[in-house]
């Protein structure tokens, strides 16, 4: 997988369209890559891998003794069973399909210098016979669901897809899939060449003053991996306006229904209507209202954390008001060898403890046939921890009605 990225990258473009000047903006500031990125980085390589077998072409695994786990072989395989998929459905659709892996692709017509690599590019036929280019992007990440609707790091790829190719074929139809396995999200949206092209060519002005640096910085669900974020005037000013703004009315409406002397009244959260009953607590309804900003605000915090703490830390920037100390350490030993032999020759046994193997260790050391067939019995997936994500996350909601609850509503209804 390349590493080069364009300064109007397909995989910034939420941003940068959003906030124009941000790309200009953080271009001083370090790209560091993080576990996560270097773990999706491997989790490519082997999709790559797969869909080049599958190709015939002369591919060689990519190794990892620290990614190459049993969750990359199933995550990658989802993708790779996609785009054969795809390619098998486009040859009974009567066409030869041409397929291109990891496709640098050129979209600076619409964006200044442009480009990028779509993970998969595939030209064929629908199912109607109409000439059809496809585009599929695996994400290994599961942190943030990731939609194909109207997804401007897709349609720029298609965008470039289709100035490369366009004019040598009769592709009408544009798809473009998302797969993220480990969110079970595969995503798929489908529009017209010429919708593309006008969407293409709206971008265009904004696209320009990205790339100049010009435009409103505006704060969004986009700052999420901008590199000024921790220095960004627009949320720190996002932030202050909140405490000031009359969001949370605490004089109005959230006491609408309740009794105002009332102050000692017990807590008591309403679960039909999300309102406390006093006056002096906020209801939930308004909270909710907020989530979104103070989710952007809690991050924004911890990136200004994390950003003066590594330039005192680690370039000695002087921080007014603050020092850099150490924190507490444990005891460790230096050579566990010798630690070893001292205590064995002075008579001390049982220096060792034994732990059983991972589920996932186990598998890969029997293979999943065997695994399944000797201790499949054994195996199961208990729920997992609940958590409170926004509505348009692909997961489905928690039941929370009781069976007693169930059958109260029957009767009621009979
Ligand atoms: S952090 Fe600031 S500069 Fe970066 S995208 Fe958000 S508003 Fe724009």
């Amino acid at each position: 997988m390349p590493d080069v990225h364009a300064l109007l990258s397909a995989s910034s473009s939420k941003q940068w369209l959003h906030c124009p000047p941000s790309v200009r903006l953080q271009e001083g500031f370090p790209n560091e890559s993080s576990v996560y990125a270097a773990e999706g980085t491997f989790a490519h390589e082997v999709c790559e891998y797969k869909v080049r077998k599958y190709l015939h072409e002369r591919v060689k695994r990519p190794q990892s003794e620290e990614y190459d786990t049993e969750e990359i072989e199933q995550i990658t395989d989802v993708y790779a069973e996609f785009v054969i998929t795809i390619i098998e459905q486009m040859r009974q659709n009567g066409c030869e399909p041409l397929a291109f892996v990891e496709e640098r692709v050129n979209y600076s017509h619409i964006a200044p210098s442009g480009f990028g690599t779509a993970d998969m590019l595939i030209i064929g036929r629908d199912e109607n016979g109409k000439g059809l280019l496809h585009i599929v992007d695996f994400k290994a990440g599961k942190g943030i669901f990731v939609d194909a609707g109207h997804n401007s790091q897709m349609m720029l790829y298609a965008l470039g897809g289709l100035a490369a190719y366009g004019f040598l074929y009769d592709i009408e139809i544009v798809r473009m899939s998302i797969i993220q396995p480990r969110l079970d999200n595969i995503s798929t949206f489908e529009c017209s060449v010429k919708e593309l092209e006008d969407w293409g060519e709206s971008i265009r002005p904004v696209a320009k003053l990205a790339y100049e640096g010009k435009g409103e910085q505006k704060p969004g669900d986009w700052c999420r991996f901008c590199r000024a974020k921790p220095v960004c005037k627009a949320c720190a000013d996002e932030a202050l306006a909140l405490c000031h703004e009359d969001f949370l009315d605490l004089d109005a409406g959230a006491f609408d229904t309740a009794d105002e002397s009332d102050m000692t009244a017990p807590y008591e959260a309403d679960t039909q209507t999300a309102v406390f009953k006093q006056p002096g607590l906020i209801p939930i309804s308004e909270i909710a209202e907020i989530l979104p900003t103070l989710n952007r605000i809690s991050s924004w915090i911890e990136a200004v954390f994390a950003f003066v703490s590594s330039e005192a830390i680690n370039h000695g920037v002087p921080i007014p008001g603050y020092k850099v100390v150490e924190g507490r350490s444990k005891r460790i030993f230096t050579d566990t060898k010798a630690v070893v032999d001292v205590a064995v020759q002075n008579g001390y046994t049982d220096l060792y403890k034994q732990t059983l193997i991972t589920l996932t260790e186990f598998e890969k050391m029997m293979g999943k046939k065997k695994f399944n067939e000797l201790l499949g019995q054994y195996v199961a997936k208990p729920p997992g921890k609940l958590a409170l994500v926004p509505e348009n996350d692909p997961r489905e909601p928690v039941d929370f009605t009781t069976p007693s609850q169930e059958f109260s509503a029957l009767s009621d209804e009979e």
